[in-house]
């Protein structure tokens, strides 16, 4: 046997390790004397020297020798970290996650608990210490906050089915593809085919060739804006769904109708463009939608709730009615999907005189929102709203909407969390076939998970057992309007400097932007960033988030930051 991990190379093993500073290889313990060392690998270089360093938290006492931390090491590391942690969780302001957040008083015990919500989270399983009963709360509530009808039944399609997320909105989005993929190119659906399902049908199979011109019906396109946030540009290629970019360049290479002779662009403009609000162009959307619409291709269409970097609101009625009637023209807002269509012809005359085998009626679009922050926030500032604390709130963009498929929200930035976690939303009668039945856990795999975590809903739970809708009306209006103190504040400090901050603000967001300062700013505060381009002009950009943590006292320290000497130079 050779030698699995031959000497590294001179001086490598010398290089000081962990909060003793002592070589890597000496931190092996009793048993590896007896029996020769672990096989496990040297360091190749200083990991020291091989990270971003933080000044205030140097690597070294956080590494970990085979030995582990001896108790000393241990608390000065920890108490190190923490307080670290604690001041740049105090001063942040880029991102929109609640900072204020008690749940270690009352949840501290379940640390010591193994739950795990593997599997459906209406059905218990074999897997008992779960928290679906709150997780099914947490869904209730949010059904009745997003009106669609609950409770989930699974013989009714109308009702609600949904999961709590593991991951953030970004699983949200990523499962909501998958699903309106699915349901798109004319795979089983849960509720219908059952016959197909038990005889281990599952698929009703590809839906045709891909390059034939009759296959456009099972092909679906999808469309999002430019101020979309990167993770539907991730589901898409994860899921290998085109976008309409993809399908354009390959077979209608000069024929953009936004602007014929152009090239495709990738995504769908918004509103005024870089320069705008960070709404999506409806105008555009219906031309691009009619373009694909008219050749037969089933329409996927992702709009905004609370855009990552403006805060912006889709108008989500008027963009998906106006998606359903075009839609409609062309005969894909309700069509038949038979499950024996792979190869079969896409006209519609010859589907419906075909009475051989089952068939079901499904839409031949999908809308997603992408609610991240938004859907878990707007709906108090409505109710702030409607009890006059505020003048206005962004328009509806629920399950009202009869023409909406899927919502998701991140559940760590309006609520606040320690971790990711979210809620993932559609109606029952969109469910679709999971791949596979596992009898294992005893619960159906309808998640994008398989094991989940089981903390997030007793989070969302507590939270909202303790947070009435009064409460967090008041917060929403509260938040509103410390964005337009930060707003005002900002225009009044680009006055006395004399300088254009290019402050924005869009409608209902609890985002301002401005001119990018220097990086002991942007580090400090945890600004996030973003460069535009604007009429030819390069604009970085920062943007600070009002969340509840967010003071009056933070905005002027900020603020006052931002008058200093050089605070600007950088951009
Ligand atoms: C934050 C955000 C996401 C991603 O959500 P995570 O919870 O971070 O995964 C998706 N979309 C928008 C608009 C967001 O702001």
């Amino acid at each position: 046997m050779p030698e699995p991990h031959a000497d590294p190379g001179p001086g490598v093993p010398e290089i000081a390790f962990g909060p003793a500073d002592e070589p890597w290889r000496n931190s092996f313990g009793g048993l590896s004397l007896m029996s020769g060392p672990p096989d496990v690998t040297p360091p190749s270089s200083d990991p020291r020297r091989s990270y971003a360093s933080i000044p205030e938290i140097p690597y070294g006492q956080f590494q970990l020798p085979a030995s582990g931390l001896t108790e000393e090491q241990y608390a000065a590391a920890e108490n190190h970290f923490r307080s670290w942690l604690e001041q740049q969780c105090r001063v942040s302001v880029g991102f929109q996650v609640s900072g204020d957040l008690d749940y270690q008083q009352r949840l501290g015990p379940y640390l010591g608990l193994a739950l795990n919500n593997v599997g459906d989270p209406y059905q218990s399983g074999a897997y008992t210490h779960n928290s679906k009963i709150l997780e099914r709360a947490v869904l209730d509530y949010f059904a009745s906050l997003w009106n669609a009808r609950w409770p989930h039944r699974r013989d009714d399609p109308e009702s609600y089915w949904g999961y709590s997320l593991t991951m953030g909105a970004s699983e949200g989005n990523l499962y909501g593809l998958w699903n309106a993929r699915e349901y798109l190119s004319g795979q089983l659906m849960l509720h219908s085919g059952q016959d197909s399902w038990s005889s281990g049908g599952g698929r009703y199979g590809p839906a045709g060739d891909p390059a034939g011109p009759r296959s456009n019906s099972y092909h679906p396109v999808i469309f999002y804006s430019q101020d979309t946030h990167y993770s539907l540009t991730k589901a898409t290629r994860l899921l290998g769904v085109d976008t309409f970019q993809d399908v354009g360049r390959r077979w209608f290479p000069d024929e953009n109708p936004l602007a014929p002779g152009t090239p495709w662009p990738a995504e769908v403009p918004s509103l005024g463009g870089a320069d705008g609000d960070g709404t999506i162009d409806i105008d555009c959307l219906a031309v691009l939608v009619d373009f694909f619409a008219s050749r037969g291709f089933p329409i996927l269409v992702n709009l905004n709730y609370g855009s990552t970097f403006k805060g912006a609101y889709d108008d989500v009625e008027v963009a998906s009615r106006t998606v359903h009637e075009i839609c409609a023209k062309h005969g894909l807002d309700e069509r038949p999907v038979h499950h024996d269509h792979r190869g079969r012809h896409d006209d519609r005359a010859a589907e419906e005189q075909d009475g051989s085998g089952g068939f079901d009626l499904r839409t031949g679009y999908w809308v997603h929102v992408d609610g991240a922050l938004g859907a878990g926030y707007a709906p108090y500032l409505e109710m702030a709203r409607r009890a006059g604390l505020v003048a206005a709130a962004p328009p509806v963009f629920d399950f009202r909407l009869p023409t909406v498929h899927s919502i998701t929200a991140s559940g760590h930035k309006w609520m606040g969390a320690p971790w990711p976690c979210g809620i993932f939303m559609t109606r029952t009668g969109f469910q679709m076939v999971p791949p596979r039945e596992v009898e294992y856990t005893g619960s159906s795999d309808t998640t994008l998970a398989g094991s989940r975590n089981g903390f997030s809903p007793l989070l969302m739970w507590d939270y909202l057992a303790r947070h009435s809708y009064d409460d967090q009306a008041r917060w929403a209006a509260e938040c509103d309007r410390m964005a337009a103190y930060a707003e005002s504040s900002l225009r009044a400090l680009e006055t006395a400097l004399g300088l254009d901050l290019w402050v924005a603000r869009s409608p209902f967001s609890l985002t301002v932007r401005f001119r990018r300062p220097a990086p002991w700013i942007v580090q400090k505060y945890s600004l996030s960033y973003e460069t535009t381009h604007v009429r030819g002009q390069r604009r970085p950009c920062a943007h600070l988030f009002t969340m509840r943590h967010v003071t009056r006292d933070l905005v002027d320290a900020l603020v006052r930051d931002l008058r200093r000497v050089g605070a600007f130079a950088a951009g």
